[in-house]
């Protein structure tokens, strides 16, 4: 029988232990490397220009490392993935699927679709025009009418960022047929959701969020399979969007425990999201565990929970919102998610604010919401905190309401 996910995330990317005689990750912070053998290493410098994992020596940091490499065995076997690849930041990583994807089209113009909403940083990558794609903005349910000939690659985020939207993976990769859908699970970690089980080619994560989960390092990754990997790590060495081998480390350091942390503080959400959705103050709560939070039942089929983060709507608009963020103590208004402390933060004026409004509206991303990522600490002291919190926006916006 296969072991279960918390034995594998406590033992994924430990097979060269043995053999190096340590107990815990090794750290290398190697620039670079003695070569004992000039054909040796311009043979290992041939394999990795044309993309390899590993070559006889390892040259350049910018190339190899060890403990990247490490980090990234760990998480393809968490992903169940044939590999993955690490970049210095979740949108270096998104960076280099779309370089890539640019790179595929060839000559012709390289057309994108992509479902609404995405992380503000996405979206905004996507829109600037810096690297010469032709997007088509859709919804999940309308990715077949979007595509054409030329279309190289699907883009979707699930659980969205901010609405927590859930999008049907398997749906979408049937509507692309033949051409690689990019999932951006950061939200669901591979505790939650295995997007390649469902036929995604790229699963995605801002390593910044859950999988790194103490706030205190910047990183991305892509679980894929190994020729997909070899394209990106052409990317990655022309570029030079690499991980530095700390952050990987810390990453690989967390991985043991990110079960844990992700059933805790989801048990907290579902607690949470229940008991905002009855507070005066609140009209409204996105969350897949709140009642019609998930329509097409993907919870159970897709994803094994509802995640740690949910959004709801200040009945007073804005002003509610703001107050808020001015009268949390224990949850830290910052934007980032994922992290063992919990954050709120105002998507429409910080994380989406470089959207737009007509692309915020596309993607519900309301005035009035505020995005709550729940981290660790007891539910009930975060609750003492919201609720006071959330009485307070609710006196202000009453007063928005009285006077407009
Ligand atoms: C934060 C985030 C990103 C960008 O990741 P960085 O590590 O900040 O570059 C991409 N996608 C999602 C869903 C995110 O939350």
């Amino acid at each position: 029988m296969a072991e279960a996910f918390d034995t594998r995330a406590v033992h994924a990317g430990r097979q060269d232990f043995g053999e190096l005689g340590v107990h815990a990750p090794p750290l290398d912070l190697s620039t670079t490397y003695p070569l004992r053998d000039l054909e040796r290493a311009t043979a290992s410098l041939d394999a990795f220009a044309a993309g390899a994992g590993s070559a006889p020596d390892p040259i350049y940091a910018r190339l190899f490392n060890p403990t990247v490499a490490r980090f990234e065995r760990a998480l393809a076997e968490l992903e169940e993935t044939e590999t993955s690849v690490a970049f210095g930041s979740g949108m270096a990583a998104i960076t280099a699927v779309l370089l890539d994807a640019r790179a595929r089209a060839g000559t012709s113009a390289a057309h994108l679709v992509a479902v609404r909403p995405l992380y503000g940083g996405t979206d905004h990558l996507l829109s600037s025009g810096l690297l010469g794609l032709d997007v088509t903005w859709t919804q999940a349910a309308n990715v077949a009418e979007a595509m054409r000939p030329n279309t190289v690659l699907v883009l979707v985020e699930t659980p969205a960022n901010p609405t927590v939207a859930l999008v049907d993976i398997a749906q979408v990769v049937a509507a692309a047929g033949s051409v690689p859908v990019m999932v951006d699970s950061t939200f669901a970690t591979p505790v939650l959701q295995q997007p390649a089980r469902h036929g995604a080619t790229l699963v995605v994560h801002s390593a910044t969020k859950f999988l790194g989960g103490h706030g205190d390092v910047i990183a991305g990754v892509v679980a894929c399979d190994e020729q997909t990997a070899k394209r990106l790590r052409q990317v990655r060495v022309l570029t030079g969007a690499l991980l530095h081998p700390m952050g990987a480390w810390l990453l690989h350091r967390g991985l043991p425990t990110l079960a844990m942390r992700v059933e805790r503080a989801q048990a907290s959400a579902i607690l949470l999201a229940e008991r905002i959705a009855d507070h005066a103050a609140v009209s409204r709560v996105w969350y897949p565990g709140a009642t019609g939070g998930d329509p097409t039942g993907l919870i159970g089929r897709q994803m094994a929970g509802p995640g740690a983060v949910l959004a709801f709507e200040m009945a007073g608009g804005l002003r509610g919102a703001a107050e808020v963020l001015r009268r949390c103590e224990l949850v830290t208004p910052a934007v980032s998610l994922g992290s063992v402390d919990s954050l709120i933060q105002h998507p429409a004026g910080l994380t989406h604010r470089i959207v737009g409004e007509a692309g915020r509206l596309e993607g519900g991303v309301t005035d009035g919401m505020l995005r709550l990522s729940v981290g660790l600490e007891s539910a009930e002291d975060l609750w003492r905190d919201l609720t006071r919190a959330l009485d307070c926006g609710h006196r202000v916006g009453r007063v928005e309401i009285r006077a407009a």
